[in-house]
């Protein structure tokens, strides 16, 4: 349906190329070495015998590769992928409907599990765990319950936030697996790649000026790689190199951290509003005009991952190393908050 939906032009730009880039077998999957290596045994061993896959829980940060690796998962285990997420089922018939209808062996993908309703997940448990599921017939007196069959799937669950699954649901998967970000060796590997499928040349330094600009991140260092794409074929001869990739992302003010603009006005917020903190993350939410959800799932990992942020039981800290990306002279602190 996506692949008609993407050759009709439907489904915007970003989509398409994302479906074009997206490695389909564990061997062209870059990085993420202990989480291929676990999924590379369970499905070996799943195949011999016959059986469907355990459930799997992928969790990291967006743009890592977890929807990627779900399609990998079906394609090794030769069976059919279909997807869906936690926000888009509203009542306990849309759920039921996608469970009884599973083929057998099947991946269920599912999206920001820990957005789906604590009602359609008690309905979840018995599915995952027995392959059963009870459905109440009628109201009152009358309720009876039916219990229906559910065919052995492979239930494959995305999340940006462990911990915020219930404990329940979250022993419910045999396979749990975090998704790491990535070093700028491998994403300078997979831009390479990515250069190759798009049909556009690129040196090694090239492509090392754009991993080491895309904080860790697959996605972000495919969507970089076309806006240089772009650039190279209106200011160079359509090659990408060091010298026209430093240009372009200069241009989309993309500095050598790979910070964009929310960033440094996170980092900056911290740093002049609240004397490098610590600020508690709603009041930061607050003063940037942003969702806290969002700070906490997209920004934050990396800023904390390369060290520039810290986070507190009192609220989040700007480092020294912050202070220095923007040369600015930190203030003298109690012992043991830098
Ligand atoms: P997530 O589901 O974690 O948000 P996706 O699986 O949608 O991330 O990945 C985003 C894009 O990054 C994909 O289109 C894919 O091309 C690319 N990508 C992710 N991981 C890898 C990888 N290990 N090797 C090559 N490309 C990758």
């Amino acid at each position: 349906m996506r692949e008609r939906l993407v050759s009709a032009g439907m489904v915007d730009d970003d989509a398409s190329f994302e479906l074009k880039l997206r490695p389909r077998r564990l061997q062209e999957f870059i990085g993420q070495k202990k989480v291929k290596e676990n999924l590379a045994v369970a499905i070996q061993a799943a195949k011999s015998r016959g059986e469907a896959l355990d459930h799997v829980l992928l969790y990291g940060p967006p743009g890592l590769g977890k929807t990627t690796l779900a399609t990998i998962i079906a394609n090794e285990m030769g069976v059919d992928y279909q997807q869906t997420s936690g926000p888009v089922l509203q009542i306990k018939g849309d759920l039921t409907a996608i469970l009884t209808n599973v083929r057998s062996r099947q991946v269920l993908f599912f999206d920001e599990v820990h957005r789906l309703q604590p009602a359609l997940e008690e309905l979840l448990y018995s599915a995952l765990e027995d392959y059963k599921l009870d459905i109440i017939v009628g109201q009152g007196p009358s309720a009876r319950t039916h219990t229906l069959e559910v065919k052995p799937f492979t239930f494959v669950a995305a999340t940006t936030r462990a911990g915020l699954l219930s404990a329940p649901l979250r022993s419910r998967f045999g396979i749990v697996l975090r998704m790491e970000f990535y070093t700028n060796e491998e994403l300078q590997v997979i831009v390479s790649r990515s250069a190759e499928i798009l049909d556009v040349t690129i040196d090694p330094d090239g492509a090392m000026e754009i991993a080491s600009r895309s904080r860790g991140t697959p996605r972000i260092a495919n969507r970089l790689l076309r806006r240089c794409r772009d650039y190279a074929q209106v200011r160079g001869a359509g090659h990408i190199d060091r010298a026209n990739a430093q240009a372009a992302l200069e241009m989309l003010e993309v500095d050598k951290h790979g910070f964009d603009e929310m960033d440094r006005r996170l980092l900056l917020a911290i740093i002049e509003k609240y004397q490098g903190g610590p600020v508690g993350l709603n009041t930061l939410a607050a003063a940037l005009a942003e969702e806290a959800d969002a700070i906490e799932d997209i920004y934050e990992p990396f800023l904390i991952q390369i060290g520039f942020l810290d986070r507190t039981p009192r609220g989040r800290i700007a480092t020294q190393l912050a202070y220095d990306h923007f040369g600015i002279a930190a203030p003298r602190r109690q012992a043991g908050l830098f």
